[in-house]
C-alpha cells in the first residue's frame, strides 16, 4: 500500500511565525500561563479547536464569489437547501449562524421545565441550551465510552437499555426528543455505529418520541462506519450519511466542523408545525428564513463544503493523519485516549505528569509545556475546565481525568507538520520531570478556563 497523501495541492499559503524558547517563556508569562490568552500570531501550530479553522477549497471560494446576496429567496439559499436535503433527506432546512443558534431555537420550542432530553453525550453548548430552557440534559453513553483505555470500535454508542429504562421511569411525555451526537465530541470524538443509530431511532419511535442527530461531524462518523462496521466497506460515505439521517426526524449542525467552513450551521426537521415555530424564532433572532444567520456567500461555501467533507480521499487522509500522529506518540510511551477519535487526539496528562497532583492542574501544565517546547497550542480538558469550588470552602471538586486535546483543523496541516507535532510531544515527554504544576491566581465565576490566570504552584503545597 502506498503512503496516504494529502488529497489536495496548495494554492494559497499563510506564513506561520517561529519564536524561540526564550520568547515563548515570556509569552506564556504574559498570558498568565493560559493558552487561551496567547495571541494566535505567537502560535506556530494551533490545535486549540477544529471549529471554524478549516482551509476552504478553491471551489468554495469560487462559489462565494457568485453568491446572490438578495434579502429574500436568494439563489444561494436554494443551492444550500438542495445540498443539505440531498444528504439528510429532511424536509425543512433552516439556516443559522452556527450550531448553537440551531440548538437555541430547537430547545426554545421543545424544552422547558420538567422536560428531559437524552443523548449519548450532549456537547456543552447543547447542554447549556437545554438547561437554559430549564429542561434536563441526560448523557447515556455506553460504559466503554467513559473509560479512556477501553478499546471499542464505537465508543460513542448510546446504552439503549438505559434509554429504555429512562423512558419507562419518567414516561415518554416528558421526553420531547432524543438525540445522538455524531461523532461524540464530549466523549473524545468517538463514532456511533449505524446499528446503534437504528436501535435508538426504533426505541424512541416505539414511544412516539422524535429522534434528532447533532450532526456536526456526520461525515467523519460515516467514514468510521465504513471502516469498522460489517457491511459498509463498499459503500460511499454519502450513502452511509444518507442512511444515518434516514433514521432521524431532524438534526442540528455546525458548519464549522464537517461543513469545512469558518461560520454557519442549520436546523433541519420533517415536522412542518415545528418548522413553522422555528422559522418564527429564526426571524426574531437570526434573520429571514432564507438566510437566517448567514450571508449568502457563507451558504454557498457550506453547500460545497458539506459535499467535500464526504469525499472519500479527504476522509481517508483526515482519519489517517490523526491515526499516524497517535501511533508516533504511542510508540514513544505517551498515553492517549484510545482509540483516537475523528478530529482530535487527547493526551492523558495525569499519566504524562504523575508527579503533578490533580489539584495542581496537570492538563494546564502539559498544555503550557507543549507551547514552551514547540509553539504548539492545545487545550486543557480537566480540572481547570470542569473543577468546581466547594461551597463550604473545603476545596475543589475535580473531574476524573485531566486531558489535553489536540484538535486538527481540516486541510490545514500536512504530514510534516504532524511529524513536528509528534516530535514536540515526545521532546516534552523526555523532559517531563522538570514540568511543574500551577495554582489559580484569578478566576471568573463561570466558564473560568477561558480567562483564568495562573502562577507556578508552590513546592510545599505538593
Ligand atoms: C461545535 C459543536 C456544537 C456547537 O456548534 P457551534 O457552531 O460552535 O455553535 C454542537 N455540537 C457539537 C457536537 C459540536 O462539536
Amino acid at each position: 500500500m502506498k503512503t496516504i497523501i494529502e488529497p489536495f495541492k496548495i494554492k494559497m499559503v499563510e506564513p506561520i511565525r517561529f519564536t524561540t524558547v526564550e520568547e515563548r517563556r515570556e509569552i506564556l508569562e504574559r498570558a498568565h500561563f493560559n493558552p487561551f490568552l496567547i495571541h494566535a500570531e505567537d502560535v506556530l501550530i494551533d490545535l486549540l479547536t477544529d471549529s471554524g479553522t478549516a482551509a476552504m477549497s478553491a471551489a468554495q471560494w469560487g462559489a462565494m464569489m457568485v453568491a446572490d446576496e438578495s434579502y429574500a429567496c436568494s439563489r444561494s439559499f436554494f443551492k444550500f437547501e438542495k445540498a443539505v436535503r440531498d444528504i439528510t433527506g429532511l424536509g425543512f432546512i433552516i439556516p443559522t449562524h452556527q450550531g448553537r443558534a440551531a440548538e437555541r431555537i430547537l430547545f426554545e420550542i421543545v424544552g422547558g421545565e420538567g422536560k428531559v432530553i437524552p443523548s449519548n453525550n450532549h456537547f456543552d453548548t447543547t447542554r447549556a441550551n437545554i438547561e437554559y430552557s430549564r429542561a434536563e440534559a441526560i448523557d447515556l453513553v455506553i460504559e466503554e465510552g467513559k473509560d479512556p483505555a477501553a478499546l471499542h470500535p464505537f465508543k460513542g454508542n448510546l446504552d439503549t437499555a438505559k434509554l429504555a429504562a429512562l423512558i419507562r421511569e419518567i414516561g415518554p411525555d416528558r421526553i420531547p426528543l432524543g438525540m445522538l451526537t455524531v461523532t461524540n465530541n464530549t466523549g473524545g470524538g468517538q463514532p456511533v455505529s449505524m446499528q446503534n443509530i437504528r436501535e435508538v431511532s426504533e426505541l424512541l419511535h416505539s414511544f412516539e418520541v422524535p429522534f434528532f442527530l447533532d450532526a456536526c461531524r456526520f461525515a467523519e462518523n460515516a467514514y468510521f462506519i465504513k471502516l469498522r462496521e460489517p457491511g459498509f466497506a463498499d459503500k460511499a460515505p454519502i450513502e452511509i450519511a444518507r442512511e444515518m439521517f434516514s433514521y432521524c426526524d431532524g438534526a442540528t449542525m455546525s458548519g464549522k466542523k464537517d461543513g469545512i467552513c469558518n461560520i454557519g450551521g442549520f436546523l433541519a426537521m420533517n415536522d412542518s408545525s415545528m418548522a413553522e415555530k422555528a422559522r418564527n424564532l429564526l426571524i426574531l433572532a437570526e434573520g429571514f428564513p432564507t438566510y437566517g444567520g448567514m450571508a449568502a456567500r457563507d451558504m454557498e461555501a457550506l453547500a460545497v463544503g458539506l459535499m467535500e467533507a464526504l469525499d472519500e480521499r479527504y476522509l481517508e487522509y483526515r482519519i489517517a493523519s490523526i491515526d499516524y500522529f497517535a501511533r508516533r506518540i504511542r510508540e514513544g510511551g505517551v498515553k492517549i485516549v484510545e482509540p483516537p477519535g475523528g478530529h482530535a487526539l487527547y493526551l492523558d496528562a495525569r499519566a504524562f505528569l504523575p508527579h503533578v497532583p490533580p489539584s495542581q492542574y496537570p492538563g494546564q501544565a502539559l498544555a503550557c509545556a507543549l507551547y514552551e517546547t514547540g509553539g504548539v497550542r492545545g487545550v486543557e480538558i480537566g480540572g481547570v475546565m470542569f473543577g468546581k469550588q466547594a461551597e463550604d470552602g473545603s476545596g475543589e471538586a475535580l473531574p476524573p481525568m485531566d486531558l489535553v486535546r489536540l484538535a486538527m483543523p481540516r486541510r490545514v496541516y500536512t504530514q510534516s507538520h504532524v511529524d513536528y507535532l509528534a516530535e514536540v510531544v515526545l521532546e516534552t515527554y523526555a523532559r517531563r520531570e522538570e514540568i511543574k504544576g500551577f495554582e489559580i491566581a484569578y478566576q471568573a465565576p463561570l466558564l473560568r478556563h477561558f480567562t483564568a490566570k495562573f502562577r507556578p504552584a508552590k513546592e510545599e503545597s505538593r
